[in-house]
């Protein structure tokens, strides 16, 4: 299996993108994809169980360092996802990716360019960089 590539998974979504070629086609179907990705956990939840949300405010010591956050923190989620959900849960993910595919191409944005110069940013500024 080859490796992945961003920039040709951009030129394949170039070439199937017909039908919705638009802007405001893409960013409708964006929308609608991330609330399917929302809808699918959410399933998981209610209609399957495999997980199980378990929310609460979160808190920690008010006198612990940026960095020792995360240890205190959850994402609220309990179990793991079934091999059933973990593929419908995937497939919305990866449509969600190809509108985002498809907005950069309209806007002739290079994804790979853009997530390493990202990355870089995230590098070089660390947890900060997220405040
Ligand atoms: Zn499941």
């Amino acid at each position: 299996m080859n490796p992945f590539s961003f920039n040709e998974f951009q030129d394949q979504v170039d070439e199937v993108l017909i039908r919705h070629k638009s802007i405001l086609d893409i960013l409708t179907k964006l929308q609608e994809s991330s609330s399917k990705i929302n809808r699918a956990v959410a399933k998981s939840v209610t209609d399957c169980g495999c997980i199980q949300v378990h929310s609460q405010k979160q808190s920690a010591p008010t006198d612990i360092s940026f960095s020792e956050l995360q240890n205190y923190l959850t994402n609220h989620v309990e179990g793991y996802l079934c091999d059933v959900c973990k593929e419908k849960i995937g497939e919305e993910i990866s449509n969600n990716i190809f509108y985002i595919a498809a907005l950069c191409n309209t806007f002739n944005i290079n994804i790979d360019d853009m997530l390493a110069n990202y990355a870089s940013q995230l590098k070089t500024l660390g947890t900060y960089g997220l405040l």
